[in-house]
């Protein structure tokens, strides 16, 4: 295990250098094997959970690790703050994994840095685990994510809605620059640390940029672009609700970040919004296409700051951001196309598509449970007479059109399971594992939940007690920031 830590290269404006405060009775409770060793973390450590829990609670520093706030800024909710950066989180170093790809590690809940504000620095067990299950299922899910490499007990108590035992939650991510750390060097005029940044950024994640004659920033917009329309489509493709699509908490990587008020949508409803901070469905389901193009926005126009008075460039970063409703429909009904198992895009699909969005409404039908019924319904009679009863017209219309196409139909169900999972964390499972979690301190409830959740697009015994939704819950659902 060897780190380097080429953030902290990029020089002092770039981060905080504080240390991990230290936890009374570190205990570890989760920890990722098989990201453990991607990471090559040595066996023998990996065998001994004391050190483990002191290494991954900050109260010991791993060999060559350097650990940093890292600063940025970041529009909340649509009001800009130009200074937020890491308040309880310490970025220890980077790890190279067997393919070369680089890691960085991260500590969140390990105590305050310069840029706490009003904060304890601190994190509670239930955001914790949360954020440890969601970035497992969604990663399993075929979703772009951060990962968790372990949660470890503090055996301190934080204060939120109520007291609970504080947690430090170990991120693994391809990197945590952020639209917000752009937007911080920007709204300083800082023009040269920008420009450090953006080389960074395009030599980390975007190396084959660096040998186009492109303007660089106008290319490293268009990236990032294309990697957040996948994201997000990939988001909708199985329901997910980031609730707090920042611009501080969008990754230029194109991974999902900070889990804090995510839910799962059951019942499909663009609107559907749980976050309690959320008054007015900014982030709602629906609403997140239009929010990332906002985001993008906000992105392009903190890199026109290295090219005032350009403008081409001016030109064509607006371009980039007028393009975007029109290439992201583009990806999102290539998404809604496999998901009804459609091969090639054809005239009157994107009808097809809407009426069957718009029947799910109407009925409020499971999002999950509806395709995966109709995944089902192409070998199983009983499956496709309560589907089609459900459908409706859209049933047959969907069956008349699939039958246009040459594939068996077990090859377009294998093509459909592909998009089309059978089990997701719906919010009730979720609550009541980190409800168990916390109560007893112990992680049995959530590693049974993780090994359905790793294989989401299995039917096995144990998932079937996963796969009920509860809309009754779902109502009256509210998610917190999880600070
Ligand atoms: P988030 O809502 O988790 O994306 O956090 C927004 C900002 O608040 C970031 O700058 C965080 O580091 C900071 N923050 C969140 N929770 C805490 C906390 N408990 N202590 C200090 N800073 C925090
Ligand atoms: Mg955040």
């Amino acid at each position: 295990m060897k780190f380097s830590n080429t953030y902290v290269g990029l020089g002092e404006r770039f981060y905080d250098k504080s240390q991990p405060t230290a936890v009374r009775s570190p205990k570890l409770l989760l920890w990722n094997t098989r990201l453990a060793n991607q990471l090559n973390i040595p066996q023998e450590l990996q065998q001994d959970a004391e050190s483990l829990a002191q290494y991954f609670s900050g109260n010991q520093l791993l060999a060559g690790a350097e650990p940093i706030a890292t600063a940025y800024a970041g529009h909340q909710f649509g009001s800009f703050n130009p200074q937020l950066g890491d308040g309880r989180a310490h970025l220890l170093g980077e790890l190279l994994d067997d393919d070369g790809k680089r890691w960085d590690l991260q500590l969140k809940g390990s105590g305050v840095s310069a840029y706490s504000r009003a904060g304890d620095g601190r994190c509670a067990i239930g955001p914790a685990v949360r954020e440890f299950i969601m970035s497992e299922s969604m990663k399993a899910l075929g979703v772009p994510t951060t990962e968790c490499l372990a949660v470890v007990t503090t055996g301190e108590t934080v204060y939120r809605q109520q007291a609970s035992p504080g947690a430090v939650v170990t991120r693994v991510a391809s990197s945590h620059i952020r639209v917000g750390s752009f937007q911080f060097f920007a709204s300083k005029g800082d023009v040269e640390s920008l420009t450090a940044l953006r080389d960074y950024a395009i030599a980390r994640h975007f190396p084959e940029i660096k040998q186009q004659a492109a303007n660089h920033s106008v290319a490293l917009v268009d990236k990032v672009i294309e990697k957040q329309i996948q994201l997000v489509v990939a988001w909708m493709r199985v329901g997910f609700i980031h609730g707090v699509m920042n611009t501080d908490n969008t990754a230029i990587s194109g991974d999902t970040i900070d889990y804090g008020p995510c839910a799962m949508m059951g019942a499909y409803d663009p609107q559907t919004v749980y976050s309690s901070i959320d008054r007015n469905g900014r982030y709602a389901f629906g609403n997140q296409p239009n929010i990332v193009n906002w985001n993008m926005a906000r992105f392009a126009e903190s890199l026109l700051v290295l090219h005032p008075e350009d403008k081409e460039v001016l030109a064509q970063m607006q371009g980039l951001i007028t393009d975007f409703p029109e290439r992201f429909q583009q990806a999102y009904s290539r998404m809604m196309a496999d998901k009804l198992g459609l091969q090639n895009l054809q005239q009157g699909d994107d009808a097809l598509i809407a009426l069957f969005l718009a029947r799910m409404a109407e009925l409020k039908l499971d999002y999950t449970k509806t395709f995966d019924s109709l995944t089902k319904s192409l070998t199983d009679t009983k499956v496709q007479a309560t589907i089609a009863a459900d459908l409706g017209p859209c049933y047959q219309q969907w069956q008349q059109r699939v039958a246009t196409q040459t594939t068996s139909a077990q090859e377009l169900q294998a093509a459909m399971r592909k998009s089309n999972p059978v089990v997701i964390p719906r919010n009730h499972h979720v609550e009541a594992v980190l409800a168990a979690c916390e109560e007893s301190g112990e992680a049995t409830t959530a590693l049974d939940f993780l090994a359905v959740l790793r294989h989401p697009y299995e039917e096995t015994e144990q998932s079937a007690h996963y796969q009920s939704d509860d809309s009754g819950f779902d109502q009256g659902y509210q998610t917190f920031c999880g600070t």
